[in-house]
This record gives C-alpha cells, sequence and structure tokens, in this order.
C-alpha cells in the first residue's frame, strides 16, 4: 500500500552526551551508503540533554528526505508556562525533532499519564507541525483476561478522539505489547499483525479508509535484528519501535538492514 517503514529507537533515559554522539555517528556512517528513498525512515529518540549531540541527516540525491530524524520521548501540550520540568512541542521542534513519542507505557505506568493527556499531547504535536508516535498495549494480565483488543481500541480511540482525518493520516502509532518490553518475549509476528490490523480498522472506523491506509502502525518489544524481517513481512506492521536493541549501533543498523530486505 506503499506505507514507508519506519525504524525508531527510543534510547530511554540511557546515553550521556559522548555516548549519544557515538551511537549517532555509528548510525550516520552505516545510512551514509544509502538514499533516503532506499532506508526506511529511520528515528532516533535520546533524552533531551542529549538532542544537541545529534542532528538530523538530510538526503542528498534530491529526493528531499531524511536519513536520519530525531524525535524526543515526550512532550507537554502548553505551549510555555509554569510546568516544571516540562519541555514543549515548540522547544522540541527548536531541538531538532520531528518526532515526539507519546504514551509509552513507562510514561503510564511511572508517571501516571492518562488518554486524555495523550489525546492533549497528540493534538499539540500535530497543531505544531510535529509527528506524534502514539504508543498503546496491554499488560500481560489483560491478555490472559482476553481484554486486549477492547484495551487497545479503548486507548486508541481516546488518543485520536477529535483529531482530523488528514492529521490522523500523518500520525505514527506504535503496538508495544507491554509484556514484551525489556523481556525478550517477542510478541509472535502473526499476533502482532492481527492486533496492528486491528488497530488500523479501528483508525477507519474514527477517521474513514484514507487514514487507515496511510497512517504507519509500528510494532515494539523485544524487535532484535533476527525478529524484524519477519514482522516486516507481514501486512500491516509498517515498522518497529526498537528499545535495548537500539543502543548499539551494529544492533540498531542491522535492523535496518535486515528492514530494507523486505522493501525491494
Ligand atoms: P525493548 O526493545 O527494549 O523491548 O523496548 C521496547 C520499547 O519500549 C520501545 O519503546
Amino acid at each position: 500500500m506503499g506505507r514507508k517503514p519506519i525504524i525508531a529507537g527510543n534510547w530511554k533515559m540511557n546515553l550521556l552526551k559522548a555516548q549519544a554522539k557515538e551511537l549517532f555517528e555509528g548510525i550516520k556512517g552505516y545510512v551514509s551508503q544509502y538514499t533516503a528513498v532506499e532506508l526506511p525512515t529511520v528515528v532516533i529518540a535520546p533524552v533531551f540533554t542529549s538532542l544537541s549531540a545529534v542532528e538530523d541527516v538530510k538526503c542528498d540525491c534530491g529526493c528531499g528526505g531524511k536519513k536520519i530524524s530525531i524525535a524526543c520521548q515526550n512532550c507537554h501540550w502548553e505551549q510555555s508556562g509554569a510546568y516544571t520540568g516540562e519541555i514543549s512541542v515548540e522547544m522540541a521542534k527548536d531541538a531538532g525533532c520531528d518526532y515526539i513519542i507519546i504514551g509509552h507505557s513507562e510514561r503510564r505506568q511511572y508517571f501516571s499519564e492518562t488518554d486524555e493527556m495523550i489525546n492533549k499531547k497528540a493534538k499539540a504535536i500535530l497543531a505544531g507541525g510535529l509527528i506524534p508516535i502514539i504508543c498503546c498495549g496491554e499488560t500481560l494480565e489483560q491478555r490472559e483476561a482476553g481484554v486486549t483488543d477492547s484495551h487497545i481500541a479503548s486507548q486508541i480511540k481516546a488518543a485520536l478522539n477529535d483529531i482530523s482525518s488528514e492529521d490522523i493520516a500523518k500520525s505514527v502509532i506504535a503496538y508495544e505489547p507491554i509484556w514484551a518490553i525489556g523481556t525478550g518475549k517477542t510478541c509472535d509476528a502473526v499476533e502482532a499483525n492481527r492486533v496492528i490490523a486491528m488497530i488500523r480498522n479501528v483508525v477507519k472506523e474514527v477517521a474513514g479508509e484514507n487514514a487507515a491506509d496511510a497512517i504507519r502502525i509500528l510494532y515494539g518489544g523485544s524487535v532484535k535484528p533476527n525478529t524484524i524481517e519477519e514482522q516486516m513481512r507481514q501486512s500491516d506492521i509498517d515498522g518497529a519501535l526498537v528499545g535495548g536493541a537500539s543502543l548499539k549501533a551494529d544492533s540498531f543498523n542491522e535492523i535496518i538492514a535486515n528492514t530494507m530486505k523486505t522493501m525491494a
């Protein structure tokens, strides 16, 4: 359907500036041999204090694309003001970001982020001209109780509430089963694809067929170089949000390489 895959590295709360720079250089060196047309959309998401140690890498083949784009891992929905410890969309943009990850399960769990907050953030990000990467996913208890689909459908409907179909079409969703994050227990590719197709159906319900066809939906949760190819060969999985394996240039680059094998 012509959706360009995304390989995004969520560096979480890791790497000092010099380490972030070193990892960035390792990825930049690898992607330099390809054009942005050949590559998936490559996104890296360092901590705020390391945003200045990385930079986006524009393609020089005339395609107007980027070989590396930058994301941050959170934002506030207000533009400025008395919100100690927060950063705004405009500040993220000012630091070079094109994407902002929101609603990660770690933020929902440890920082009490609600669906309503995630919806406000998504609206602010889109209004600011950036792209939200909206995370969703079920716990092991929810999966065992058979409520995976209803839980995720409700997370997605809440996150996309009152957002135009055009804006939804530009957005990115990441399905990250919580039990698969950092555990080495990758969700079976066929099952991940089933849930992602279900999410696409929810998008179709709320925003219509064009938005459902255009929106890119990623899988996240213990993605490794040896899991990505099978994941990318599924009908509805448009890429990956990678945690642990994005912290080493070798493994992240191998994930990019194995994704390219599926793009031909
Ligand atoms: P891992 O790849 O380490 O399981 O992390 C996934 C994740 O949470 C990405 O946002």
